[in-house]
């Protein structure tokens, strides 16, 4: 067994996973039997295109420009993902990369989202604000008001089923809310036709790894919604 499935199967384990399901339908969001039409028209792809080119390479709109951020992180995977995370904000490894959640905590994303059998790039992931804060501050105020709005096109773009916010941040400035994570991590909310499921941050989970155990019971619940049941 290679390196990477055996850390893999290692990182099941500690989540508590007993076995995976192996049959493809589960990486896809279309029926079983459904055929696949060549010619069929990628809207929400083009969209993305549109939104991102609207934020422009060098946004300006928020004081971050000026502190040092390399680029804009606008968001990354498949524009008709049934499954989306929201994250805070990029870091040092992302603003360098172009791309969310791609250092460490990117790494142990990754591992979640292929632990409920999906591969990183079926699902949608972006971030409240697109650009580095400096020195990994919480975003502020003004930059959320600038940049969120970005966001929720995306959402409206991708439609995802289901949300899985990362994190305090992301959660509550989602449901505009002060409840601590602890408290709405888990639950399901409405929000924007889809369905938000608040979730410690995998930041958080490097640092206590302990609390991966709740992930696991938090993404167990996203799965089920993905399968209908
Ligand atoms: N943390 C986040 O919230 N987003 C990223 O893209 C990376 C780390």
């Amino acid at each position: 067994m290679n390196e990477e499935l055996t850390a893999h199967l290692e990182f099941f384990e500690e989540l508590g996973i007993d076995g995976i399901r192996l049959e493809p339908e589960w990486r896809s969001r279309r029926e079983p039997n459904e055929p696949i039409e060549p010619n069929e028209p990628h809207e929400p792809k083009v969209a993305l295109r549109v939104i991102r080119d609207e934020l422009g390479a060098d946004c300006s709109r928020c004081k971050l420009h000026a502190l040092g951020r390399r680029q804009v992180v606008f968001g990354v995977g498949n524009p008709e993902a049934d499954l989306m995370f929201v994250g805070e904000a990029p870091g040092a490894d992302e603003d360098i990369q172009g791309e969310p959640f791609v250092g460490r905590a990117g790494q142990l994303l990754t591992k979640i989202v292929e632990a409920i059998g999906l591969r990183r790039e079926d699902v949608y992931i972006a971030n409240v604000i697109k650009c580095r804060p400096p020195g990994n501050r919480n975003p502020e105020p003004d930059e959320v008001e600038q940049c969120e709005p970005f966001l929720f096109r995306q959402i409206d773009t991708v439609k995802p089923k289901v949300i899985v916010a990362l994190g305090k941040f992301a959660a509550q400035c989602l449901l505009r809310t002060n409840d601590p994570i602890t408290r709405i991590r888990g639950r399901e909310f409405t929000y924007r036709d889809a369905i938000l499921i608040p979730t410690y941050h995998p930041a958080y989970l490097l640092r206590t790894p302990s609390a991966k155990r709740e992930v696991w019971e938090d993404m167990k619940k996203v799965r089920a919604i993905l399968r209908g049941e």
